[in-house]
């Protein structure tokens, strides 16, 4: 597992909410309070885009929390109406984005649309936080082979300089959102294993050990310390419980304790 670099990572994600800056600017003042002792834990919050410029300042003030977004356009300008272009996510203060969670995969995203939005995010200097993930298991393992080729597709061309920069989430589908279970630790940790030796053939040894390899899907503060101890886990992907400062604190206090 990855020793080089002990700091866990803690990645917020807040989908589409809250549903006004007013609110998300208290919803970020109030996590903010609640980790200012916090010392060495990476923590991200991916916000709407709407919301990163008014946002930027208060991560600055506060200096605990850096900024990401939840998706990013694979061209860097022109005629794409609608989009977002890595070099604007990074102009208005963002420092991490999303890419291929399983809510935009759904909406149609394929492995080859992912890769270029890794791409695109590393050129533009922002993290990218390249979610993977199955729909369900099966009892030929099946679903290894599924993770195996969303790795390889999704980092086709990424080169030995920049895969380090690249945060991979393994997020089970069947574990995210409401009413869903965790995965097991022991369940992430063969994940853990498997990501990192499709990592390691293709980048070598060396490089893969600074790879930080965490789990998403209905992580909260009572599940946090099992995918640490058992399942190595590099951080975490958080979705509800990051809505909640009390819970998505607590989260990061147990990362913390496990950095010793
Ligand atoms: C997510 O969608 O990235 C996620 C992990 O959600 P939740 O924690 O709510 O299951």
């Amino acid at each position: 597992m990855s020793k080089k670099i002990a700091k866990k990572i803690v990645v917020g994600n807040w989908k589409m909410n809250p549903l006004s800056l007013k609110e998300a600017e208290k919803l970020f003042i109030n996590i903010a309070k609640s980790v200012s002792n916090f010392k060495k834990t990476g923590i991200i919050v991916c916000l709407p885009f709407l919301y990163l410029e008014k946002l930027k300042s208060t991560s600055q003030r506060t200096k605990k929390i850096s900024l990401g977004a939840q998706d990013v356009f694979w061209e860097d300008a022109g005629a794409y109406t609608g989009e977002i272009s890595g070099d604007m996510l990074y102009d208005i203060g963002a420092k991490y984005v999303i890419v291929g969670h399983s809510e935009r995969r759904e909406m149609g995203e394929s492995n080859n649309d992912v890769n270029k939005k890794v791409k695109a995010a590393i050129r533009a200097g922002l993290v990218p936080v390249l979610c993977v993930g199955e729909s369900m298991r099966d009892k030929n393992h099946e679903y290894l082979n599924f993770i195996k080729t969303q790795v390889i597709e999704c980092l086709n061309g990424v080169s030995k300089n920049f895969i380090s920069k690249v945060i991979i989430a393994y997020e089970p589908i069947w574990a995210i959102g409401k009413g869903a279970y965790p995965a097991t630790p022991e369940e992430f940790r063969e994940m853990n294993i498997f990501i990192r030796k499709i990592l390691s053939d293709k980048f070598g040894v060396k490089i893969v050990e600074d790879i930080k390899i965490i789990y998403g899907g209905s992580v909260d503060e009572k599940n946090t310390e099992g995918f640490i101890k058992a399942g190595y886990a590099d951080g975490f992907l958080v979705g509800r419980a990051s809505l909640n400062p009390k819970k998505f604190s607590e989260i990061i206090k147990i990362c913390e304790a496990s950095d010793k």
